[in-house]
């Protein structure tokens, strides 16, 4: 694909790419949290990079600017970037339900799922080469000759031929994979090796991604990791946390709420809660009732499995000790590239609606208000740091930020032992993991034993802490980005470009 212009069967430029605003974010917001250690990798990772790029632009390019793990680590990473002097930017493709629908095929294809069971023929590649050729356009005329060019999951790979024709040096990155190979894997592998095997670099989240057909010349692993200093995981004391989910209408807090500025923006300005959830649930709120929350933070993607987390619930944890779900995702359509988020929320409310009503009183469905990114992040925050155990019981997980960001706050985490859960946790040591994601006996077992030994579960989470702290902070991501710039400048020009 060409990025001078489309051609005249292609879509015009109704799609163009949108940049994201980002500011610059001071490397001493991390003094506090990072030892000694981290901060030396972060400022000597950060000086490799600026004297690599010497002027040159370092792009990412995704679909979503909001919801979901990748819009979550850009917003943060980025800026540090930029602290650093590194000229960090990201732009957001456009694209229409026809083209998202398709992706979030590919998606669940690489995560060695049917999905929708839609085909992935002529007429997918059409679509999808018609939507990229429109946002090219747009990205060539802001990408110049020499810039680095990071291009993240399937929805943007149809990008890097034409990057690279305009001299672009291009990595792409998927954040998606699955452990074992099957005929779902082949089929999404061979829509998007085409257009992968042009990348100068491909990064996966795990080793057991890596499609057969990319040689390992052009492969790299690069594991997800958090910010500590974001709204999303700063500090909140209990009182903070209590007040936040009281003013957003998920727990009530047992005395009124004293502060009405409860978190600070990344700009240090306070914040307040000014928009509420939407929650279904019966009855008054939980902690009214006082019991153990257990809480699960996700999309609305059955690949998340938020009906195995009501069923394992109700049926495993409920009945062994009280405690209370809270089972949260983004509003159903904000997340502009996962069209599939309305029909899983939807499900979810059936099996809740079909749970007799002494069981159903002790869980709540919870949309999160996405007008306001900072302060879905406070929300979540507080979510987090009120649960007794967070889970994150996903079927498939490329990587699963929640559990490292659960995990930073000291949190019991159980978690399915699959993909990138099965590397941020040590079984036993820093969380749990169930090696089976579909048993539900042995998921609900596993939440009552933390929930039965508040005090294991709390030296669970002191190594839990630990654990990010050493592996899945930004520092160690800033670094793996030093070496894939030097990667891709020391990569010799293929022949046709
Ligand atoms: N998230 C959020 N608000 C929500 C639900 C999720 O900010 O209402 C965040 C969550 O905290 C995490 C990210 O979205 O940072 C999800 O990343 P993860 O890797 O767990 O899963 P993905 O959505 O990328 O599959």
């Amino acid at each position: 694909m060409s990025l001078v212009g489309p051609t005249p069967d292609r879509p015009p430029t109704e799609f163009r790419p949108i940049e994201v605003p980002l500011g610059a974010e001071p490397l001493d917001r991390l003094v506090a949290v990072l030892d000694a250690a981290g901060m030396a990798r972060l400022e000597t990772s950060l000086a490799r990079m600026r004297a690599l790029l010497a002027g040159r632009v370092f792009w990412n390019i995704s679909s979503t600017a909001a919801g979901g793990g990748v819009a979550e680590m850009l917003h943060t990473l980025l800026p540090y970037m930029r602290g650093g002097g590194v000229d960090g930017r990201w732009t957001v493709i456009q694209g229409g339900a026809d083209f998202f629908a398709l992706t979030k095929r590919i998606h669940n294809l690489l995560h060695g799922e049917s999905g929708d069971g839609g085909a992935l023929g002529a007429d997918e590649r059409s679509i999808y080469e018609g939507t990229l050729a429109a946002n090219a356009v747009g990205i060539a005329e802001a990408v110049r000759p020499g810039d680095v060019v990071l291009l993240h999951d399937p929805q943007t790979a149809g990008l890097i031929d034409g990057l690279r024709q305009i001299g672009a040096l291009v990595a792409w990155r998927s954040h998606i994979g699955t452990d074992r190979s099957n005929a779902q894997v082949e089929q999404a592998w061979r829509f998007l090796l085409p257009y992968v095997r042009d990348a100068d670099v491909t990064l996966f989240s795990r080793t057991a991604y890596v499609p057969a057909g990319l040689g390992p010349e052009h492969v790299a692993v690069m594991q997800p990791s958090i910010d500590p200093a974001a709204t999303k995981n700063q500090e909140q004391t209990p009182a903070v946390a209590s007040a936040i989910l009281d003013q957003a209408g998920l727990v009530r807090a047992a005395s009124p709420p004293l502060d009405p500025q409860p978190f600070t923006r990344p700009d240090g300005s306070p914040g307040r809660i000014e928009h509420g959830a939407e929650v279904l649930r019966t009855g008054a709120s939980p902690r009214i009732r006082n019991r153990p929350l257990v809480v699960q933070v996700s999309r609305w993607d059955v690949l998340k499995d938020p009906v195995g987390v009501l069923h394992g619930f109700a049926h495993h944890v409920l009945p062994h000790v009280p405690a209370e779900l809270i089972l949260a995702g983004p509003t159903v359509h904000s997340v502009v590239d996962d069209p599939e988020a309305a029909e899983t929320f939807d499900a979810t409310v059936d099996a809740w609606r079909a749970l007799p009503h002494g069981v159903r009183r002790h869980i709540e469905l919870a949309c999160l208000p996405m007008h306001d990114l900072d302060e879905n992040a406070a929300i979540v925050n507080a979510l987090q740091r009120s649960a007794a155990v967070v889970v994150q019981k996903s079927l498939k997980e490329g990587f699963g930020l929640t559990a490292s960001e659960a995990m930073w706050k000291r949190r019991a985490v159980v978690a399915s032992g699959i993909g990138g859960l099965a590397d941020q946790i040590g079984d036993g040591v820093s969380g749990l993991l169930v090696h089976d994601p579909n048993d539900l006996a042995a998921f609900g077992q596993a939440v009552t034993q933390l929930l039965r030994d508040p005090v294991a579960a709390e030296r669970m989470g002191e190594r839990a802490r630990e654990r990010v702290r050493s592996h899945f902070l930004h520092d160690r991501q800033i670094a793996d980005h030093a070496e894939l710039v030097e990667r891709l400048l020391g990569t010799p020009q293929r022949s046709g470009t």
